[in-house]
């Protein structure tokens, strides 16, 4: 048997792997398709010598660094599972994971080193080492110390490659299982889907411990053999400059607003970019037409989740429509479906999004109840996200499951009020959430970012009184200078539930 994952990287090596850039980073320093197979290699050999057995768990919080995806790849070619943790998490939180996933081996920054290392002995973490971002510390050093021709351990396409931790957005954060196959398959559908060839210079300003920018943003360019724009962080003014030289970009939306601020950003800077894809979060239509008037683009918008990888996507060729995130990607089904009867719905009817296919994760960590509670009998996993399939056959996402307000007994969609308080003139962007209320059980509030000139709270009431049923407008209108957004750009509703919770007294 081989390596089922990492046989598909071999398999799409440029021809002169030594001679091709797979990584430049935003410091001008450049790794080839001859360093990935070594330096990946030397890692594995380095895990199998600390002991890592196959299934074992590689736990790493570290800076992004070409070091850490050349971890990655030497933890899936030790037939470990690797298993990233996002770089803002706290020491209590590392405790929990850590607690959680129970990885043989845990690698940290060096800077973080004493404070996590009781923390991951109290976790029962048997070994602890350091990587950092120039790609120093004991883990690049034992991999130094190593020979570079390793022999991969052999995975099958259902043998687990990765546990990746859910974003936490409607909660307490779930270890996702994903299997070789689960993401050699979406890296061949999305390759091929978005058309990369080994000519594409890829903009990857994207954090590594995410779906996004771990497996989207890298897969695609490794099994093409093109090449990685590789930025420690996202600063619009270092991804403008360096826009000349892409063929493509993957972003979340608040990537595309802030290059919208840029006084330099037009058609003739994005001249040579073929591609711009914006996911992980809604993009607004705002930023959509403001960014196709600017540079001519339209923006490719996605759909995926930490569990399925990428849904469905807007097509490369033919219309990309603002609003919605495409139809399914080739075999991948997508159905939408009553949450209380199951029936599935036909065009443009609202319910709960849930998908099938060889994108789909096996199921939650240590989460057997929770893993059946989501699968359907017929192998559909349930999203958790609201949607409705439009004639065209066009996914659109309504918003979360958990995000439904229900007030007075009646259900309230907040993106159908979000769209609606949008469109006022002046108004930046909004969210609309379920405040605790004595009387409805929720209040439906508005929180809104606007601008000089927006109507005010009397004003916007009004209007969409006019437009709205009277059950689903807000009770309140909030005015704040920008909604909290997480490291992937998602708004944290529960952050302003949180900060106006007593806003009706209840
Ligand atoms: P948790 O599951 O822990 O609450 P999360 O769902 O935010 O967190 P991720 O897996 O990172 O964790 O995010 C997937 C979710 O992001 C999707 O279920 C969907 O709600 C949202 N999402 C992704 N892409 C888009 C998009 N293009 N438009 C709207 N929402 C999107
Ligand atoms: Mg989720």
């Amino acid at each position: 048997m081989s390596n089922h994952l990492f046989d598909l990287v071999r398999a799409n090596l440029p021809a002169d792997p030594a001679g091709k850039t797979f990584i430049e980073t935003g410091e001008g320093a450049r790794f080839t398709y001859a360093d990935l197979v070594a330096r990946s290699g030397a890692y594995a050999a380095s895990l199998v010598g600390l002991g890592v057995k196959p299934g074992d768990r590689v736990a790493v919080q570290a800076e992004k660094s070409p070091e850490f995806l050349f971890l990655y790849l030497g933890a899936v070619r030790a037939g470990a599972v690797f298993l990233p943790l996002n770089t803002a998490y706290t020491a209590p939180e590392i405790a929990y994971f850590l607690g959680d996933a129970e990885p043989a081996l845990f690698v940290c920054d060096p800077g973080k080193r004493e404070a996590l290392e009781a923390v991951a002995k109290a976790a029962g973490v048997a070994q602890v080492r350091t990587l950092d971002a120039a790609g120093r510390g004991s883990m690049a050093e034992a991999a130094d110390a190593e020979a570079q021709d390793f022999a991969d351990v052999a995975r099958g396409p259902d043998d687990l490659a990765a546990i990746l931790y859910t974003s936490g957005t409607t909660g307490r954060s779930k270890g996702a299982m994903l299997t070789h196959e689960n993401l050699a398959s979406n890296a061949r559908t999305l390759a091929q889907a978005w058309r990369f060839t080994a000519d594409d210079v890829l903009i990857h300003a994207l954090p590594v411990f995410h779906t996004h920018g771990l497996f989207v943003a890298t897969n695609v360019i490794l099994v093409t053999g093109g090449t990685l724009l590789f930025l420690a962080k996202f600063d619009a003014a270092q991804v403008l400059r360096l826009m000349p030289r892409a063929t493509a970009m993957m972003g979340v939306p608040t990537f595309y607003t802030r290059l919208l601020k840029e006084p330099g950003l037009d058609a003739d800077v994005t001249k040579t970019i073929r591609l711009f894809v914006s996911g992980s979060a809604p993009l607004l239509a705002e930023t959509h037409r403001d960014w196709q008037a600017r540079t001519g683009h339209a923006i490719l918008e996605r759909y995926g989740m930490t569990e399925t990888n990428m849904n469905t996507s807007n097509p490369y060729e033919g219309a990309r429509v603002a609003g919605t995130v495409g139809p399914a990607l080739p075999g991948v089904a997508v159905r939408v479906v009553d949450p209380e009867t199951g029936a599935t719905l036909g065009t443009d009817a609202v319910g709960m999004i849930e998908v099938k296919g060889a994108n789909v994760f096996q199921g939650y960590w240590r989460m057997p109840e929770k893993t059946a509670a989501e699968f359907k009998a017929d192998g559909f996993f349930i999203t958790g996200d609201l949607g409705k399939i439009d004639r065209e056959g066009y996914v659109h996402i309504v918003g979360r499951g958990k995000d439904l307000i229900i007030t007075g007994g009646y259900n309230v969609y907040p993106k159908e009020v979000e769209n609606e308080i949008d469109a006022l003139p002046g108004v930046v962007e909004s969210a609309v959430i379920g405040v605790p209320h004595a009387d409805f059980g929720e209040g439906v509030t508005a929180v809104v970012v606007a601008r000089e000139g927006a109507p005010d709270e009397a004003t916007i009431l009004r209007t969409l009184e006019a437009r709205l049923a009277r059950y689903k407008c807000p009770k309140r209108v909030l005015f704040v200078d920008e909604l909290p957004r997480n490291a992937m750009g998602k708004v944290q509703k529960n952050v302003l539930r949180d900060i106006h919770g007593k806003l009706y007294g209840a």
